[in-house]
């Protein structure tokens, strides 16, 4: 079989998985229905563990990040209230403030330097499968053609046709009520603080841009990105228009939402009308040879950005098993590991999302209900909870008898070199920090090993997504890393005295 695998959909998350599979040496084939990329408007950005995860690929730069790795955000929102992250010692959330065309620039760019087939105007119509591979069927500009590869991956969005054709449940709600609205517009000069940049509304008092604002009838958002056109948008209940969507419409709901008129000027043609949503999940993420990434596995309010902070982590999660399956050394279980490791997590988005989406709602009860939560984040325990959750850093795929198991690989230096660039190559490693470097003998083919002096006496086996699968913090403490070796890299048989 001359492909490895194909992979439906050239969003964010079909593009990086294509350059993981390269980075591991894997074969992929990109089918992208349009053909050109996409300038739509969707993402403004990646919030969360995510800036990390794609620090560690060299990706966090490109996308907006410091060239010494991503810096914490002094404030975010949660539910449209603010969160003192200022309070909080070990502030998780990172923000890469790349619009969602950059973001598929760069990793196309990346997924094409390193070799990826990409496809696009190709589009998967069907595919069967057996036990030996998939059969895939494709609409390409010359005519229907088909392809046989070991696996097909599903990155093909919200709406995904692999998800349908592999007979996956989407489950979840759809919400009619809410309606939103966005458009490309400013405001005048005049109704902002001068030194703040703050938004002063009279008769309805003062807005930051940038944030959700919730007032008692919806929701309203200013964001004024640097070197972009501004874009206003509102979310409102149960006040959808007919026809097309227009300015006059935008300006309207603008005013209904602050009970003043608040002037727009309009930047550009581009306006856009969205009635309802949907919150759902895949009722599995795998089906034999077939699997789903991204929005394919999962879908739910776009509120604080959480999505790709998701899907491209469930990426970085199936990338390197999904090769080893496909090399032929993966450990008995290995890629059902994908799907117990990342359902929680998407299960965990749901429920934040949703809980946000409740808080916003216009009514009274919700008010008050907002200003018990608004206590509640006076509380640094109560403000680290919240922003572990929204960010993903709360994320503990498995325990073990160290902390570090199971966990993100936490930023260190080796002999003065951050930890992120050590990992750009996706290899396992197994870093060794100790006295001595005790581990030293300890590497093979499959697992690089790295040893040096940091700002903490730590081994850790750390796996190609980053998280880490065996840690100890002295050379008695070795038990366990024979056993997460073989479970993880199939590596077996190390003749080593620490062992
Ligand atoms: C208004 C809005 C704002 C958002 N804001 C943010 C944000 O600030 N931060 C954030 O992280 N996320 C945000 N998101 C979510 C984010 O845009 C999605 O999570 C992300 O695009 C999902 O990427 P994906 O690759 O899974 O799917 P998609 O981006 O949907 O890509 C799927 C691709 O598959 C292609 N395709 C579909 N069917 C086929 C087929 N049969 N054959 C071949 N190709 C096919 C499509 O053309 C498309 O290119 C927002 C979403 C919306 C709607």
């Amino acid at each position: 079989m001359d492909i490895d695998v194909v992979i439906a959909g050239a969003g964010p998350n079909g593009l990086l998985l294509a350059a993981e599979l390269r980075l591991a040496g894997v074969r992929p084939i990109v089918l992208e229905r349009l053909p050109e990329r996409s300038n739509e408007q969707r993402a403004n950005g990646l919030v969360g563990q995510v800036a990390r995860a794609l620090d560690r690929r060299g990706l966090a730069e490109p996308l907006g990040g410091d060239p010494g790795g991503p810096i914490p955000r002094p404030e975010y929102i949660f539910a449209a209230m603010r969160l003192p992250l200022q309070l909080i010692d070990d502030n998780p959330i990172y923000i890469l403030p790349s619009p969602q065309p950059k973001i598929e620039a760069v990793l196309e760019e990346r997924a094409l330097e390193l070799g990826a087939d990409l496809r696009r105007g190709h589009e998967l119509a069907g595919f069967t499968q057996d036990e030996d591979g998939v059969t895939v069927e494709v609409a390409g500009p010359d005519g229907p053609y088909a392809l046989r590869a070991k696996f097909l991956v599903g990155a093909d969005g919200g709406r995904s046709r692999t998800r349908k054709l592999a007979g996956i449940d989407f489950v979840g709600v759809t919400n009619d009520a809410m309606v939103s609205r966005l458009g490309h517009a400013s405001i005048p000069a005049e109704y902002f603080d001068p030194a703040s940049g703050v938004l002063r509304i009279p008769g309805y008092g003062d807005i930051p841009p940038f944030m959700h604002h919730r007032s008692d009838r919806g929701l309203f958002v200013y964001a004024p990105f640097p070197g972009r056109q501004p874009l206003v948008s509102t979310g409102e209940w149960n006040e959808s228009d007919a026809g097309e969507m227009t300015f006059e419409e935008l300006q309207a709901s603008v005013d209904r939402v602050l009970g003043v008129h608040l002037p727009l000027i309009q930047e550009s043609e581009f306006v856009r009308r969205n009635v309802g949503g949907n919150t759902r999940i895949a009722d599995r993420f795998r089906a034999g040879r077939v699997l789903l990434v991204g929005d394919a596995a999962h879908v739910h309010s776009a509120m604080g950005g959480p999505g790709l902070n998701l899907g491209l982590q469930d990426v970085l999660n199936l990338g390197w098993k999904l090769a080893a399956e496909v090399q032929g050394w993966a450990p008995e279980g290995l890629l059902d590991t994908y799907e117990s490791e990342r359902r929680p997590v998407g299960e965990r988005v749901v429920m934040q999302t949703q809980a946000q989406s409740a808080l916003v709602a216009p009514g009274p009860e919700v008010t008050a209900l907002r200003k018990v939560f608004a206590e509640l984040l006076t509380e640094p325990a109560t403000v680290q909870h919240i922003a572990d959750l929204i960010s993903g850093a709360d994320i503990r795929y498995f325990d073990g008898p160290h902390p570090l198991i199971g966990r993100s690989v936490p930023d260190l230096t080796v002999d003065g070199v951050r930890l992120a660039e050590i990992l750009r190559s996706g290899r396992p490693v197994l870093l060794d920090l100790l006295e001595g470097s005790p581990y030293a003998s300890h590497a093979n083919e499959r697992v690089d090993l790295v040893t040096g002096r940091g700002e903490q006496q730590v081994a850790m086996l750390i796996r190609p997504d980053g998280y880490v699968a065996w840690a100890a913090d002295d050379a008695a403490a070795s038990e366990g890393l024979q056993a997460a070796l073989a479970k993880w890299f199939q590596v077996r048989n190390l003749t080593s005295a620490t062992t």
